[in-house]
């Protein structure tokens, strides 16, 4: 399997590349040269099998001949081995046709363990073949930093320096990133903000010698592996439901369009799909492009769905090659004059095309408590604000006797609050998280300079092996 990049100029690449690589040389996303295909049999052979057995089959013809396939299949049975529930992805029905598919029984309580549990697995079986480590620097606003801990804990070709704004994020959030004190694990807490850990990032990844002398690398969400190992619980929810020989759609929270993609992905693998809801916050940018055919950008605002605060989605260029006949130089073209004016029409027969297979419906924080509390009176289930968007999005999407499954991406308590405030209720945190609180915890306090972070991350990694 070969990998081309969204923007054609950059070097083809093989999985494994592309795995390391993340963000193309061009600009671009990597996408695979060309679609695998399951025919109808053989999505019908898959019915009643495991988790892990799905992800095997689904994922195994774009890892090519690079990882020999019986290590693949170890990796990925290991990966959701260590899941919190059997079914790893289980679905639940909160209506007539309305069903849940239950993305949050990894480590951290969210849908992003899905992808990166395996991910870290796969970086670090790739880097140990090649003799390389990799030092992964990231900031995180709070919610996202630790399912990228926890999948590069005790990783022995990787280290991870993860910044977060002191004092700024929930003690849930620290914790799930400060109690796991693999020696591998390096929690930085930032005397300033959010933008600040970004700042420091950035700075870091553009400063060249440094970047390569430690062999700099991130895990984010625009890399290829994370969407394919997203398309795994799209085929089994769907089988669960009876497919392929019934249509299902799907609601997906959405901020970077990246799972949703992930969607749009099985489908193009042969799964049968009917229709793809796209939840947004007041952060609406794909729901007002879906709405008019222009996309435009707006600043962010904070909502009660932290994950889903974003100006630009970036996974979204990766359906636009496709709707651009994969010619790479035209993405790059309208990609360029999207930067360049905030606002960009694709034209109106592509518009049309996407909005045959996409709807986005736009939910506000009161509209997500209001159904957060309706969903809780109806059927018990306490939903998280992104699961909520995602309820409210099907509810409103016209999709006549098709079932529609949506994703619910995080643990109600990892958002503690807006839950408590729409139903009264506290949800609590499962068995094997329930002694957080008291766990001990590791983290350094360093100023927002860019300077002092360089020098802890030298000074850390001092005596390790060269990248
Ligand atoms: C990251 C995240 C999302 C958004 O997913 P994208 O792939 O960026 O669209 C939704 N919900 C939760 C809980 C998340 O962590």
């Amino acid at each position: 399997m070969k990998y081309v990049s969204t923007r054609g100029e950059a070097p083809d690449l093989d999985f494994a590349d592309v795995l390391l690589t993340g963000l193309a040389r061009d600009g671009g996303l990597y996408v695979p040269g060309a679609w695998p295909k399951l025919s109808r049999g053989e999505i019908k052979e898959l019915r009643g099998r495991s988790y892990a057995d799905i992800a095997v089959r689904v994922m195994a013809p774009f890892i090519g001949g690079e990882i020999p396939g019986a290590d693949f299949a170890a990796m990925v049975r290991e990966t959701y081995a260590g899941f919190g529930h059997p079914a790893v992805a289980p679905l639940k029905q909160i209506d007539e046709g309305l069903w849940l598919c239950e993305l949050f029984h990894g480590p951290t309580l969210a849908f992003k363990d899905y992808p990166l549990q395996l991910v870290g697995r796969l970086f670090d079986h790739v880097l140990s073949k090649r003799g390389q480590r990799v030092t992964i620097v990231g900031a995180t606003s709070g919610d996202t930093g630790s399912a990228a801990i926890e999948a590069c804990r005790d990783k022995d070709s990787i280290d991870i320096f993860i910044l977060h704004p002191h004092g700024r994020v929930t003690d849930v959030q620290r914790r799930q990133m400060t109690t796991v004190t693999s020696a591998n694990v390096h929690n930085i807490a930032i005397q300033g903000t959010f933008d600040d850990c970004q700042d420091i990032v950035k700075a870091l990844f553009a400063d060249l010698p440094f970047r390569d002398r430690f062999g700099l690398s991130a895990v984010n969400s625009i890399n290829w592996a994370r969407i394919m190992a997203q398309i795994v619980y799209y085929f089994s929810s769907a089988l669960s439901l009876g497919a392929p020989d019934r249509n299902v759609a799907f609601s997906v929270p959405t901020g970077n369009f990246g799972n949703v993609y992930a969607a749009f992905a099985a489908g193009r693998l042969g799964l049968p799909i009917e229709k793809l809801i796209v939840g947004s916050n007041a952060n609406d940018i794909l729901t007002r492009f879906f709405d008019s055919g222009t996309m435009e950008t707006a600043g962010v605002v904070p909502t009660l769905s932290p994950s889903m605060d974003i100006q630009i989605s970036s996974n979204f260029e990766r359906l636009l090659f496709e709707h651009y006949r994969r010619d790479g130089r035209a993405v790059a073209k309208v990609m360029r004059r999207f930067r360049k004016n905030g606002r960009v029409d694709f034209g109106k027969a592509r518009w049309r095309a996407m909005r045959k297979r996409f709807e986005g419906y736009r939910v506000g924080d009161n509209a997500t408590k209001a159904m957060i509390d309706e969903t809780y009176r109806l059927t018990g289930e306490l939903l998280d604000p992104h699961t909520s968007i995602g309820v409210a999005a099907a509810r409103s999407a016209e999709t006549g006797n098709t079932p529609v499954i949506t994703m619910a991406t995080a643990h109600p308590a990892k958002f503690p609050r807006a839950v408590e405030e729409a139903t009264g209720r506290h949800p609590a945190l499962p068995p094997r998280l329930a002694d957080l609180m008291e766990r001990e915890e590791r983290m350094d306090i360093l100023p927002a300079e860019t300077r002092a972070v360089a020098d802890f991350i030298s000074g850390r990694l001092a005596g390790r092996p060269a990248a």
